[in-house]
Parts: structure tokens; C-alpha cells; sequence
């Protein structure tokens, strides 16, 4: 990785112009990552343009984050020397960009999913990192920038929300030394906590509470289940991105060895997404239906009622299961 780190180092210090874009429905890591990028390379006079591949909607959980609004729609950004993609495994997470890739010289893949498909020109690629936040502060290091509070706090964003709040099998100690050094900087890890973390709607907390209510376990798989239907959102007032944390709640339970939430997408899709506890690789699961994501965190996208997604899940769990006791 080393090599294409510097790679990128070359190509962003030659370059005038930059787009900088994540994966549609942005997480904190994807968040993080692209806001810290897109400051660093504002700083050191280069035309930016920091976006994504669809409609730009914030969560209300990131939406103080430093550099928020000046993420612009996809339509508003001219052509640019270079394209950043942040934490996208493939070119279908780009959304509407994904069709303009081509009019892109260089496109650098900044990415820790395993299952990257290596779509750039140059990919800074590294999957023992907890989160792109921890590529993106060593190619910054690289770089020699200076990275201020208002870095120091995207970054560690995307960190400690990627982790689990440091608590995910992907933490390392290199993670934790990051997210020290970023705290040095300035990110101060209680007011990012009560950012992320406490800073729920009530509106969010019914749906929450309706989450909780419906979980069910499926005692031979370890699959433990709820859902998120579209009415629920009219119902209660929440939006579908504020619930990104419900299944760290389902998480908790001590039977659950595979969690899911499925949640009703307006274009009537069923979105799955899956976390792993224990040894049953999830973004393997994810795989099989045309999503993807890591071995403990992953999603798909499934054209499936409830039922049948759970009747799905269950089988590959079942099928996970036999292969690795006889293998
Ligand atoms: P989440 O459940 O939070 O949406 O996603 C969990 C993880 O899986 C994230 O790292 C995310 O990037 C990845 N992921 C989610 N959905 C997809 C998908 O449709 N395709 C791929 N390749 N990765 C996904
Ligand atoms: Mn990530």
C-alpha cells in the first residue's frame, strides 16, 4: 500500500483540481474521510469539489460535523484533473457518478473493504484498516499537512464510528494510536460522542423503539431480526438515516450471533443490513445478492418481502455454517 500511497501523494500535489465523492448513503466513515480530504487539499489551493452520487441528504447525527455544507451536488462540480473516491468497494457505490468515471484521468480508490474490485488508476487499498479515516490521516501524514482540530474531528469521526466506538473486531492498536494522535490534534472524543451518539430525535427514538419491539430470534441460525418499514417513517416523523445506529442496540443481545435490519427503501427495495459477531462472514453473505461490505459489517440490497429476506439469510447462514464444520 505504501507505494500507491505515494502514488496518490504525487498525483494530489500536481493536481489543480479535485472531486472528491463516498458512497451513496454516507456513513461517518464516508463522511469523515471525505470532509478531512477535501480541507487538506482547500488548504494547499486546489479547486475542490466535495460530493456524491445521489440527492445530498445529511444524517441529523452528522450534520455539525466542520465542513458540512460545503458539500455541493454532483451537477455543480465542473471536470477535474483528479477523482477521490472514499471508502466505495466498487464503481456501483458511486451512485450517478459511476457513469462519469470515464471523463476522469486519474481516479484514486481510497478504500478498506476487502472486496474492493481495484476501479482506480491508483488504489491506496487497506484492509487491516479500521476505517478510510485511517488511510486518509497517512496519506495526509505523507503529505506533511497540517492537519488542525477541524481535521482531527472528521477524521476521528469516522473512526470511532466504524469501530463500534473502538469496540469492533477491525480495532487495532495502529487505530487506536490514530485516534490518540487525532485527539492531540484536537478532536475531543465526548463532544464527538454526544454529537454522534446522543443527539437523537424523539422522532428517531420511537422508531427505535418499534425496532425493539419486533426484533425476533431464529434460535438454529443465531440470526437476530427487525425491521423498518416506510410507513414507520411516516408514522413516527424519523428518517431512514437516522437509524444507521439501531443495530448496535440489537447487537447487544447475548444469543445473537448474525444481526439484521431490514429496511423498506422508497423505491420499494428491501435493504438489508448485516453484522456478524462471532466467525460467520457477513459481507460473503452480502456477496451472494450483490452487496458486499466486511466480514463483521455489510449490506445488500434485496428485491424481497421481509419474509422471504429473512428465509434468504437463514439459508446462507445454515449453508456458512455447514462449509466451515465440514472444510
Ligand atoms: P451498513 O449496514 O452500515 O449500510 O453497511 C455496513 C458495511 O457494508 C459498510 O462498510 C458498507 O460500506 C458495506 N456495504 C453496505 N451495503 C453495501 C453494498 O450494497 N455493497 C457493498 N459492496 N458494500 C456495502
Ligand atoms: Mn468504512
Amino acid at each position: 500500500m505504501n507505494k500507491a500511497l505515494e502514488e496518490a501523494a504525487k498525483e494530489l500535489n500536481e493536481a489543480t483540481s479535485v472531486v472528491i465523492t463516498i458512497h451513496t448513503q454516507p456513513d461517518g466513515d464516508a463522511l469523515g474521510s471525505l470532509l478531512a480530504m477535501s480541507r487538506y487539499l482547500k488548504k494547499a489551493g486546489k479547486r475542490i469539489c466535495p460530493t456524491w452520487g445521489e440527492e445530498i441528504r445529511i444524517p441529523t447525527h452528522y450534520r455539525w460535523l466542520p465542513g458540512i455544507d460545503e458539500i455541493v451536488d454532483f451537477s455543480r462540480c465542473n471536470g477535474a484533473d483528479v477523482l477521490i473516491t472514499l471508502d466505495c468497494a466498487n464503481e456501483h457505490r458511486l451512485g450517478l457518478i459511476e457513469e462519469r468515471l470515464a471523463q476522469f484521468k486519474t481516479i484514486i480508490n481510497i478504500d478498506h473493504h476487502i472486496d474492493n474490485s481495484r476501479f482506480g488508476t491508483i488504489n491506496v487499498l487497506d484492509f487491516k484498516a479500521g476505517a478510510t479515516c485511517e488511510i486518509v490521516y497517512r496519506l495526509l501524514r505523507l503529505m506533511r499537512a497540517d492537519i488542525d482540530s477541524d481535521m482531527a474531528t472528521q477524521l476521528y469521526t469516522g473512526i470511532v464510528t466504524d469501530t463500534g466506538r473502538f469496540q469492533y473486531q477491525n480495532t487495532t492498536s495502529e487505530t487506536l494510536r490514530i485516534a490518540a494522535d487525532l485527539v492531540d490534534l484536537g478532536a475531543m472524543p465526548n463532544f464527538i460522542f454526544e454529537k454522534v451518539y446522543e443527539n437523537v430525535s424523539f422522532a428517531s427514538l420511537t422508531l427505535l423503539a418499534r425496532v425493539l419491539e419486533r426484533a425476533e430470534f431464529v434460535k438454529n441460525t443465531g440470526l437476530f431480526y427487525s425491521y423498518i418499514l416506510d410507513s414507520d417513517l411516516k408514522e413516527t416523523g424519523a428518517s431512514m438515516a437516522d437509524s444507521e445506529i439501531f443495530i448496535d442496540y440489537l447487537r447487544a443481545a447475548k444469543e445473537a450471533e448474525v444481526v439484521a435490519i431490514f429496511k423498506e427503501t422508497s423505491e420499494g427495495r428491501l435493504r438489508a443490513s448485516l453484522r456478524s459477531k462471532g466467525t460467520i462472514d457477513v459481507g460473503a453473505i452480502a456477496r451472494t445478492g450483490g452487496g458486499g461490505g466486511h466480514r463483521n459489517a455489510a449490506g445488500v440490497t434485496l428485491d424481497k418481502t421481509i419474509d422471504e429476506a429473512v428465509g434468504w439469510i437463514n439459508e446462507r447462514i445454515n449453508t456458512y455454517k455447514t462449509a466451515s464444520t465440514t472444510s
